[in-house]
């Protein structure tokens, strides 16, 4: 079985920093690219104030911070993943992104390496089949932030071999966290259940049912969710909820997943959330204020 050392991160962004943070912790070397190079810095700075955040509170020490830190280095060229032995994509969520990324990697990967996607609803099956190895390919959907997140959601495609299959699952045992096995099904399991929960919260703000606060109240005080399903919304990325309603809905052909104009409204203005410093709360100030 291929031995995982070494771990190309594709996607500088929140999870792939997070995706880094936890192989770097665990004692793989880490490469980060992104086609954007600032963000290859910014991931790998945010990493470092996380890293400080769990030193802080006494969850990691001072030293295996460093260790770790000093394991994770920047890719700035696509050549640079060439010699991993598993490198994880957490690109946009875009199939076509996705697809040119698997096309350029599969062209110069090394034979034995494994290719993984981080997305959070595209058919495995689909992005696997324009790789040179459909038996070393499969979804490994981390969750947001990823170090605190316990799950890593597995999905099989139809090719993925058992030895692959083996080889993550041992990645994630050692990286103590808990898997969930999927079919390579629309958004899977996760998604399929908690995205048309989240774009019913915002049917229920765009028909004027409720404002941003007595939904999110309602569901944190009234059904014990951590956070509401609009802040929640706001942390996953309104851009990432509404490439994932519009899988579902074409993928499963209902229209009980379209997604909510209101949620198309607020990716079109570039309100996509925390990231962007509004989506349905304004993160300018030092509380965050809902804006509806
Ligand atoms: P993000 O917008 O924070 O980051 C995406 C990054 O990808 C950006 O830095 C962008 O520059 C980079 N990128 C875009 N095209 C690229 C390319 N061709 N080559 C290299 N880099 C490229 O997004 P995110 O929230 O980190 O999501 C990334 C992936 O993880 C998506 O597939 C998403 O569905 C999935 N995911 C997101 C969450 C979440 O809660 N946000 C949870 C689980 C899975």
């Amino acid at each position: 079985m291929t031995n995982v050392t070494k771990i190309g991160v594709v996607g500088a962004g929140q999870m792939g920093a997070g995706i880094a943070h936890v192989f770097a912790l665990a004692g793989h070397d880490i490469v980060i690219h992104d086609i954007d190079e600032n963000n290859i810095q910014q991931g790998i700075a945010g990493i470092e104030t996380n890293m400080g955040r769990q030193v802080s509170k006494d969850v990691i020490t001072d030293d295996e911070k460093n260790a770790a830190m000093a394991r994770i280095g920047a890719a700035p060229k696509f050549e640079d993943l060439s010699d991993c032995d598993l490198v994880i994509e957490a690109a946009t969520e875009n199939i076509e992104i996705k697809k040119d990324i698997f096309r350029r990697l599969s062209a110069l990967l090394k034979p034995e390496g494994i290719i993984a996607t981080n997305t959070s609803s595209i058919s495995i099956t689909a992005l696997a089949a324009v790789t040179d190895r459909p038996e070393k390919f499969v979804g490994l959907h981390f969750m947001n932030p990823v170090p605190l997140m316990k799950l890593v959601e597995v999905i099989r495609g139809i090719a993925t071999s058992n030895e692959t299959f083996e080889i993550c699952r041992d990645l994630i045992d050692k990286l103590g966290k808990t898997m969930a096995l999927s079919e390579d099904f629309p958004g899977f399991i996760v998604n399929r259940i908690l995205m048309p929960m989240i774009n019913e919260a915002i049917y229920t703000l765009y028909e004027g049912v409720g404002t941003v606060e007595a939904i999110d109240t309602g569901m944190r005080l009234g059904a014990n969710h951590p956070m509401g399903p609009l802040q929640l919304a706001d942390f996953i990325g309104l851009d990432t909820c509404l490439a994932i309603m519009q899988v579902l809905y074409d993928g499963l052909a209902d229209s009980k997943y379209r997604p909510c104009p209101l949620l198309v409204k607020y990716v079109e203005a570039g309100w996509l959330g925390r990231k962007t410093g509004r989506g349905f709360y304004d993160y300018s100030g030092e509380i965050p204020v809902a804006t509806r």
